[in-house]
């Protein structure tokens, strides 16, 4: 299985997930032309994705799922709530699904995770082959109750890491936001991330921190948490402007 992060953070979100020459694509928060772009510099093109299924309505996610559909003739597949935040989707084409529903590409395996982030129904995935398991972890809330089963049934994990509590505290974002963001259906704090790692993924072949916020986390500050709570192993961590390749689960 191949795994390829190709942005991650509010300016936007997709990640490529193959196996055996069967790709889909989890959120469309990038443009087209950027998804063509750094796949090919990895070597990837569109040709194994038999679809994009978004995660949730918010624009880093969805935003540019009508280009896709129209221009990359992709298939989409999402829940129907996100239909009135994307005024160029083609409805009639859309492949609706419910959120406790599995979508199936050949043998690759999508499943949702129903999220406390506040866009309901937001969802995580778990996308699997016959042999491994990947966790897409990311827009979470808070730590939910049923993360740490499925962070000891994965083989690796993209798991949020959006923010440190001083930065958000000390930064420019005003009052509400900030409490947005920490409260129940905002995101996951770096510490938050770690715990959960520490507590639940031992066994993880890697985990790659993702979502991390521009204004209020930096990649260093990420990882030095990360370091601090787990105690050893080396995340990775995905960068918010490229992609960001990670090893094969073979
Ligand atoms: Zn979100
Ligand atoms: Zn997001």
């Amino acid at each position: 299985m191949d795994v390829l992060v190709l942005q991650s953070g509010s300016r936007g979100n997709s990640v490529y997930v193959e196996s055996n020459g069967v790709a889909v694509l989890i959120d469309a928060g990038i443009s087209a032309r950027q998804v063509q772009v750094r796949l090919s510099e990895y070597g990837k093109s569109l040709d194994a994705v038999r679809a994009v299924v978004i995660s949730h309505r918010h624009r880093d996610h969805i935003g540019h799922v009508g280009v896709y559909q129209r221009r990359l003739r992709l298939p989409v597949f999402m829940t129907e709530d996100g239909c009135d935040v994307v005024p160029d989707l083609d409805e009639t084409t859309c492949h609706f699904f419910r959120p406790d529903q599995q979508l199936q590409f050949e043998h690759l395996r999508v499943e949702p995770v129903l999220t406390p982030h506040d866009a309901p129904p937001s969802l995580a995935f778990v996308v699997s082959d016959e042999k491994h398991r990947l966790a897409i972890l990311t827009d979470l809330g808070h730590p939910f109750s049923q993360l740490p089963a499925i962070l000891a049934s994965v083989d690796a994990a993209i798991l949020e890491s959006n923010y440190d509590p001083v930065l958000l505290s000390e930064g420019d974002y005003p009052r509400w936001l900030q409490d947005r963001i920490r409260g129940p259906g905002g995101h996951l704090s770096n510490k938050e991330a770690a715990l959960l790692v520490k507590n639940h993924g031992k066994h993880l072949r890697w985990i790659c921190l993702a979502h991390l916020s521009q204004h209020n986390n930096t990649p260093e500050v990420a990882y030095q948490t990360y370091r601090r709570v787990v105690g050893n192993g080396e995340p990775f961590i995905a960068d918010y402007f490229s992609a960001t390749p990670l090893p094969s689960l073979r």
